[in-house]
Parts: C-alpha cells; structure tokens; sequence
C-alpha cells in the first residue's frame, strides 16, 4: 500500500477502538480529511501530542478505495505550534479558530485557502504579544473565515433598501447615517436605520462600529486603529450572530472565549 504524506494541521482527536486514535485533520492539498492512528492511545506522551489540535505538520497515510477512513501512520510536527497551547486564552481562541474550520465541509477545490486561512490565525495567536490582541485577532479571523466561505456580509450599503452607508471622506470612511443600524444575519449584511426590523437574527450596529470596521479592513490603515469597546463587541455579536446562523449550530468552543466587557477580556 502506498504511504502518501501532506501537510498538514490536526483538527481535533477522539479516542477510537481500545487502542486506536481518531484524528481529524486539514489537509493543504486535499481538504479535510479524518483517519485513524492505530495504536496512538498507547504511544508515549511525545508519540502522542503529534496527534494534538493546532499542530502544524506533515502527516502520512494510505487511502484505501472507497474507505471514508485513512490509516494514519505518523505526524512530523514543525515546531512552533506545540508550544501554543502554553497560553490558557489563546488555546481558547485556537480552539474556536479550528472549531469553525472543523465544522466545514472542505474538499480538494477549497483546501488551499482555508489552510492558509487557519495556518495564519494560529500564527497569529502564537505572535500576539498580550491577551488584548487576540478579540481583533478573532475579528480578522472571523471576517476572512466568511469570505472563504464566500459569506462576506455587504457592509457598505443597506440589505433592505440598498442605500449607501458609508462615504469616504479624507480618505476614511464616514457613516453617511447617523442612528442606529442592525447587522441582519438572514440578508447578511447591514439595515440602515430607516429599515430597523424585528427578529431573532438582529444585532444593533452603531455607524461608529460600521465605520470602524471599514476603515479597519483596509491594510495599510490597521495598525493605526484600535476599535472602542462598543465597536467590538456590537461587531463581536453581529459575527458570532452571522457564523451561526450559517453554520446552523453554535461552536462548542464559544461559549469559553472571554466575551468583551466581561471577566478576563479587553
Ligand atoms: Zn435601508
């Protein structure tokens, strides 16, 4: 049987059979793909970690015809990635970053872009300097998961009546609305405040926030802006708000991330 490799980034693991793993991984060239690790429950602690989430490496294995299952035979880890889970919050954001990854059918077509995708936001926590960073981290993260799922809201125009709501001026953009907006999750993107509704898949979006998140999304602006605590946690809820109404069910691992304004966050 031929042993084939990828690189690769372990998903998440379950014991499976008495002796064997069940490893759920990314791979680069193929997707996501699960297998098992025969004999990985009584490997030593080394043997087993190469099996942990977020690790980052080459894995091998055979595919056998018509088998959802490989047979995984080892992991060659590239070293950076084991020691992310030194940090009690950004193991939190790590496992939400590969939860909403794991929870996506990814096959050959899309494998490429979410790799990079996870293989930067778990860079990305690994390099944050201080707890503060890692919910802009997550905004980044959660905006770029959404345009790999092709999700991206419409941020620059009402999804009811199609007005602009954002102009540039002085080469930033202004909220041309003052008022209360809504993030709507079912229409996917922004109510202007003439179009406010009523329902389950609204969240308030200030035109400070909105235009905050403009701004943001423009490269060379970013490391210039920091968004107030209300501008982050209205476009905290609003993704959150947007990721599960697509996804159909909540990440398990959200419900452990610090929340903004409450114990332990920014
Ligand atoms: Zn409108």
């Amino acid at each position: 049987m031929k042993v084939v490799s990828s690189e690769c980034i372990i998903l998440k693991h379950q014991d499976f059979r008495e002796r064997d793993r069940l490893v759920t991984f990314l791979a680069r060239d193929k997707g996501r793909m699960a297998g098992v690790a025969r004999g990985a429950r009584k490997l030593t602690a080394r043997g087993l970690s190469t099996f942990e989430p977020f690790i980052r490496g080459t894995i091998f294995y055979v595919e056998k015809p018509g088998a959802e299952l490989v047979s995984i035979r080892k992991c060659d880890p590239v070293p950076p990635y084991l020691q992310l889970q030194a940090g009690y919050d950004k193991f939190l954001y790590a496992s939400y970053f590969t939860e909403l990854v794991s929870l996506c059918r990814i096959g050959t077509q899309e494998a490429e872009p979410f790799f990079l995708l996870l293989a930067g936001g778990l860079e990305n926590l690994y390099g944050a300097q201080s707890p503060q960073a890692l919910p802009l981290l997550r905004l980044d993260y959660e905006l770029d998961f959404l345009s790999c799922l092709g999700l991206q809201p419409q941020w620059g125009r009402c999804c009811a009546c199609d007005r602009p709501l954002l102009a540039s001026k002085a080469g930033r953009p202004q909220p041309l609305l003052s008022g209360r907006h809504q993030f709507d999750a079912s229409l996917g993107g922004v109510r202007c405040p003439d179009c406010r509704a009523a329902g389950h898949a609204l969240t308030e979006l200030s035109a400070g926030s909105l235009a905050f998140l403009a701004a943001w999304r423009d490269d060379a602006a970013r490391d210039t802006l920091r968004p107030t605590r209300n501008a982050l946690a209205e476009l905290e809820a609003a993704l959150t708000q947007h990721i599960v109404h697509h996804l159909e069910r909540e990440p398990r691992s959200l419900a452990l991330l610090p929340r903004v304004g409450g114990p332990g966050s920014v």
